[in-house]
């Protein structure tokens, strides 16, 4: 067993030794996922790599304003010619989280894993995995301090979008001293804290505010006031011209009902698929739970799709988490 410090040094003779990155990170990313890509994104372009950046998708608008999120390729709308010898997952729990951009690895390709679920499979040839990292982000802050780097205070506030959206805002259980003492230090090199604060965490689109509206009014309980639950329809998102992005957080409401040990948001996708978002108070495993539905993420905050109807997924995933209270 190698350790944290080794992996870090294998990661880093990773990038040295090889060019010509692909760079991705999960499907919807949150706000720990584009920090990383572009932090990834920026230590490569000091050490004077080749990198693309991609995602399977569109990058949050609020996300917009990080350094180089703009060269972010969005292959749903501009697909890439070519596939890549050498890729660099961040934030990705397990292989099929990069969802399609996988097509664009080679069949043999190297694969440098940066990520810190627990649940992470260890899959690709170099590792760099630390499970009790807050965020992704966290595990780049020491990534780019070994590889005698300059920081500014562009790649200083995407490390610190990484750690502030992962840990609520700093409030989670994962804000370690080591996170506070990281965003110490970000501070000294100029983050303006209390600014991404307002625009990552407070401030609300109305459309946003239309489709929580519509999420609390379908809100549930279990009689034991155990487990909470609320429902989000692809109606709801047409009726409220809400887009997945708008749906980060919502699933804190029925969590934080006094007595609640397991909230949900049970996104239904379509007729055939439902995502689910689970948080815990804190003795309830969710990382655990979601896997034994094919899904993963943290002993607090997890998520998993499901094949099939809403109206059997919902009872089967209560069923499961009561049997893990
Ligand atoms: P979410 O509920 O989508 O905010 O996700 C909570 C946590 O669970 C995040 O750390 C995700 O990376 C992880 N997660 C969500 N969905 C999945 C999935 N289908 N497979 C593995 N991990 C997931
Ligand atoms: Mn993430
Ligand atoms: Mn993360």
């Amino acid at each position: 067993m190698q350790t944290y410090e080794q992996s870090l040094e294998q990661a880093k003779q990773f990038l040295l030794e090889h060019d010509d990155f692909l760079v991705v990170s999960h499907i919807q990313p949150d706000g720990d996922a584009v920090s990383s890509t572009v932090a990834v994104g920026w230590l490569l372009s000091c050490l004077g790599k080749k990198f693309t950046l991609i995602n399977e998708g569109s990058i949050p608008e609020r996300m917009q304003f990080l350094l180089m999120s703009d060269q972010i390729v969005n292959m749903e709308q501009n697909p890439l010619e070519r596939t890549f010898q050498h890729v660099i997952c961040v934030d990705c729990a397990d292989f099929g989280r990069v969802g399609l951009t996988e097509r664009y690895f080679d069949n043999n390709a190297e694969i440098l894993n940066i990520d810190h679920h627990p649940t992470n499979n260890g899959y690709g040839s170099v590792t760099l995995i630390k499970p009790d990292a807050a965020a992704t982000a966290e595990i780049l802050y020491d990534l780019i301090n070994i590889s005698n780097v300059t920081w500014n205070q562009e790649i200083a506030t995407a490390i610190y979008t990484g750690l502030l959206t992962d840990t609520g805002g700093f409030r989670y259980s994962n804000t370690s001293p080591k996170v506070m003492a990281i965003a110490s230090k970000l501070l000294d090199y100029g983050v303006n804290g209390p600014e991404l604060s307002e625009q990552l965490l407070e401030s609300m689109t109305h459309a946003q505010m239309k489709v929580l509206t519509k999420a609390l009014r379908s809100l549930q309980m279990t009689d034991d006031g155990k487990i909470s639950w609320v429902c989000i329809t692809p109606q709801d998102m047409i009726d409220t011209g809400a887009a997945n992005e708008d749906l980060e957080g919502i699933v804190n409401y029925p969590r934080n009902i006094q007595g609640v040990e397991v909230g949900i948001l049970f996104k239904v996708i379509n007729d055939q698929a439902v995502k689910v978002s689970m948080r815990s108070a804190g003795k309830v495993d969710v990382a655990a739970l979601a896997q034994s539905f094919g899904g993963g993420g943290h002993v607090r905050a997890a998520g998993c799709k499901i094949e099939g109807a809403m109206e059997t997924i919902v009872p089967e995933v209560i069923e499961r988490v009561r049997s893990f209270l």
